[in-house]
C-alpha cells in the first residue's frame, strides 16, 4: 500500500461556471469533465495537468460543506488530493498513526474515485482526501 502522488487541487469557487471562463484561459486548456455529486452538495469541473489535475468545486445547495466553507474563507485553494492503491489499508495506516478522518468510511466520490477526508486539524491545517479509482 502507499501513497502515489498529487490526484488533484480542489479549488472553491463561488460561482464555477465563472471560475472555468479564467481557469480555460489560465490553463490553455478546457475543462474534461463536469460533474454533480450530490452526496457532497457540490458541482465539480475537473481539468487534467499532466499527472495531476485541478477541481473546481461549487456549492450545489446552502447546506454544502462549500457553501459554509466560504462563508468563512475566501475563494481559493480548499484541498489536496493523494491518490492511494488500497484506500482502506492507508485509512487503518492513518488511523492507526493518529489522524482524525471526516468520514469513518470511504465515500463515493467525483471522477469515479472512493474518497476519504482527513481533518486539517490532524494535518498541519490541510484538508487531505485520499482518493482511489473505482475498478
Ligand atoms: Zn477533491
Amino acid at each position: 500500500m502507499a501513497i502515489l502522488k498529487i490526484e488533484h487541487l480542489g479549488i472553491a469557487t463561488k460561482d464555477a461556471t465563472a471560475s472555468k471562463t479564467v481557469f480555460d484561459k489560465l490553463l490553455g486548456t478546457s475543462a474534461y469533465k463536469e460533474e454533480e455529486v450530490a452526496s457532497e452538495g457540490v458541482n465539480t469541473i475537473f481539468y487534467k495537468l499532466g499527472e495531476s489535475k485541478l477541481e473546481l468545486l461549487e456549492a450545489s445547495h446552502p447546506e454544502s460543506a462549500i457553501a459554509k466553507y466560504l462563508e468563512k474563507n475566501r475563494e481559493g485553494i480548499h484541498h489536496l488530493a493523494v491518490a492511494v492503491d488500497d484506500i482502506y489499508a492507508e485509512m487503518e495506516r492513518l488511523k492507526k498513526e493518529g489522524f482524525v478522518f471526516i468520514n469513518e468510511r470511504p465515500k463515493e466520490g467525483a471522477d469515479n474515485k472512493l474518497i476519504a477526508f482527513i481533518h486539517p486539524k490532524s494535518a498541519n491545517g490541510i484538508l487531505l482526501e485520499l482518493c482511489q479509482e473505482r475498478g
